[in-house]
This record gives structure tokens, sequence and C-alpha cells, in this order.
């Protein structure tokens, strides 16, 4: 079945992409993962900062409320994940996980980023054993314990913070001596009395044989100690917040990246090398990196697809458009 539009990704950008094609008759097919789908904000808590919202909304409840604005205009969700694109051509494909292969006229890349790991050998063996990426899914399991955020951005100060509804103490390991979160986020976890911060320290080693017993911490300020000495911290939770990096290993080789990683597009638009293919939200932004950004990524991405399709040979989009009801 030939598509006029695919969008990949279910995030912020996501969602908007397929209202906004949804709205224009373009009945976009939106692969929203697997496990993944709704994006980062599912495992966010309450978001205050999200316009239109002024008491707030939990992040879940937001990508819910998309979700269901883009299934009211007509936009097909399936829960499947992108294996592998061929992009070039009029015609792209999109091969998913249970096979099918998916033809489109243009194609919406809003796959998000993905957190970034600290890169240490026990890292991956204890990952979900005591380390984890996501308060939100796993501070349930550290009631009256102690645990670590490793991080000084907006995202460590929320886990932080959410994290003291559980344990009985909650450290932030930060490599500077000063946090880049905004400085709301700062007053609420210097009010805190749970939180305890350690400046100018890195993780060097995360300890336990099938659970984490705790972490060596070594100084990042040369000569504050003798080099080598690592302190330990008695913690059985590991919440790594350092940033994350887009999403981007599907359309290496196909779509030009630009020298932070993210996907090229021309100026303000979505466009990327490809003709008809378009990239929007945290996948080409490497400084915002916001929902309510990512929703405009979102919306420029529906009208550039819109403005490309109008411009397409008849025949070409009375296929496309010949999808039964
Ligand atoms: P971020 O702002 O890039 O911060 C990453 C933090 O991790 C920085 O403090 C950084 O240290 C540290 N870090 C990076 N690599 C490290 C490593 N290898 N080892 C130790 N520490 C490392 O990422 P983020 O906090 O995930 O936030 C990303 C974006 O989302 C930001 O724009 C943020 O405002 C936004 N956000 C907003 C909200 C909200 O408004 N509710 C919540 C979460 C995130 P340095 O400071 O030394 O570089």
């Amino acid at each position: 079945m030939l598509r006029q539009i695919v969008i990949i990704g279910s995030g912020p950008a996501g969602y908007t992409a397929a209202i906004y094609a949804a709205r224009a008759n373009l009945r976009p097919l939106v692969i929203a993962s697997s496990v993944e789908f709704g994006g980062e904000l599912m495992k966010t808590t309450e978001v205050e900062n999200f316009p239109g919202f002024p008491d707030g909304i939990m992040g879940p409840d937001l990508m819910m409320k998309m979700q269901a604005q883009a299934e009211r205009f007509g936009a097909e969700i399936v829960y499947d994940d992108v294996l592998k694109l061929e992009l070039d051509g009029e015609i792209k494909k999109i091969h998913r996980g249970d096979g099918t292969v998916d033809e489109a006229l243009t194609v919406i890349y809003a796959t998000g980023s993905e957190y970034r790991k600290l890169g240490l050998e026990d890292e991956t063996r204890l990952s979900g054993y005591g380390v984890s990426w996501c308060a939100t899914c796993d501070g349930a399991f550290f009631k009256q314990k102690k645990v670590a955020v490793i991080g000084g951005g907006d995202s460590a100060l929320e886990e932080a913070t959410f994290l003291t509804r559980f344990a009985d103490k909650v450290f932030i390991v930060h490599r500077r001596e000063e946090f880049r979160a905004s400085a709301a986020m700062q007053d609420r976890a210097f009010a805190d009395p749970k939180i305890e911060v350690l400046w100018n320290q890195e993780v060097a080693h995360i300890y336990g044989d099938e659970k984490v017993t705790g972490i060596g911490l070594t100084s990042t300020v040369d000569g504050a100690v003798p080099a080598g000495t690592e302190t330990t911290l008695d913690v059985t939770g590991v919440f790594v917040a350092i940033g994350s990096d887009p999403r981007t290993h599907l359309i290496h080789g196909q779509l030009d990246l630009t020298d932070l990683g993210t996907i090229a597009v021309d100026g303000r638009s979505s466009r990327t090398n490809i003709p008809g293919v378009f990239a929007a939200g945290d996948v080409v932004d490497p400084t915002y990196k916001q929902a309510i950004t990512a929703a405009g990524s979102g919306t420029v991405a529906a009208l550039d697809a819109e403005h490309y399709l109008d411009a397409l040979p008849a025949d070409l989009i009375a296929r496309a458009t010949a999808v039964p009801a």
C-alpha cells in the first residue's frame, strides 16, 4: 500500500506532525515503536512548562492527549519498530519489525534521542539491577534506600527530586561545581533535605556482583586529592542522567548529519538532503530539546511534506490516496 506520508516516531514532534498531516487529509501512518511509544515524556512526571496547562500535566497524559488528537483526525498508529529504511527515489520503503514493508511518498523522521551512557564496563552489566536511566520507571524499587543520580542538567535534578519520594537519601554526583539545570529546578533540589550534592566528582566504578552495592568516585579537580584516590559511596541505585544523543542509526549513510550528530536540514525547514524526507524534533535539535520546540518542529515537517506532495505528479498522488478508508 502506497501512502502519502509515514511518520517515524511518536514523541511531541511525531504526534504534532501527525495532527497537521491528518488535518490536511494526508492520512498519515505513525510508526510509534513497540516499546518506547510516546517518547521521553512517557518517562517523566509533571510537565509544568507546556503552554495550555497552567496547573501542569503528567508527561504520559500529555502524550496520550497528543495521540488522541492525531487519531481524531484520522492518523493511523502502529506499535512497531522500523528496522530498515530505503529513502532514495520517489517511493520510500519502510521495513518494520513484523515484516511489513510500508511504501510512502514522504517520510517524517522524528525518532528523538537516546540516553547517554557513562561508558563504564559495569554499567551495562548492572543495568536493571540498580543502574537505571528512568526514575519514574524504577524509583519505586528504592524505598528507604540510598541512591545516586549522575549529572547536572534539568534531567538529573528532576530525577533526584522525584526519587526523594521513595529513597531516604539522594546524592547528586556532578563533574563540575555548578549545575547547568534551570534555576527553578536548582531551587527545588537545594531546598530538599534528602538531597546532597557531591560537586567535582565522577563515577569511576559501579560495584556489585548481582545488584549495585556502591559506586567509586574520583575528583575531577587536579590536585584536590592524590591522583587515583577513590571514595566509595554506598548506594543501591544509580540513575544516569547525563543527557541524550540523537537517534540516527537507521539513517546513517543516507541522510547527512551535522558535526553535532543531528540530522542536517535546510535552514529553518525540515528538508533533509533526500527529497521527500523530512526530519523533526530532538533528532535535528542539538540545543533546545524541549517538548514544545519538538512539537513546533513537527508542525514544520508536516507543512514541508504537504508542500512537497503538492508538487508531485497527479498519477502518483492518485496511487497514494487510494488507501481504503
Ligand atoms: P544536559 O542539559 O545536556 O545535561 C547533561 C548533564 O550531564 C550536564 O550537567 C553534564 O555536565 C553532565 N554530563 C554529560 N556527560 C557526562 C559524563 N560523561 N559524565 C558525567 N556527567 C556528564 O541534558 P539533560 O539534563 O538531559 O537535558 C536535556 C535538555 O532537556 C535540556 O535542554 C533541558 O533543559 C531539557 N529538559 C527539560 C526538563 C524540564 O523543563 N522539565 C526536564 C529534563 C530535561 P556539564 O554540565 O559539565 O556539561
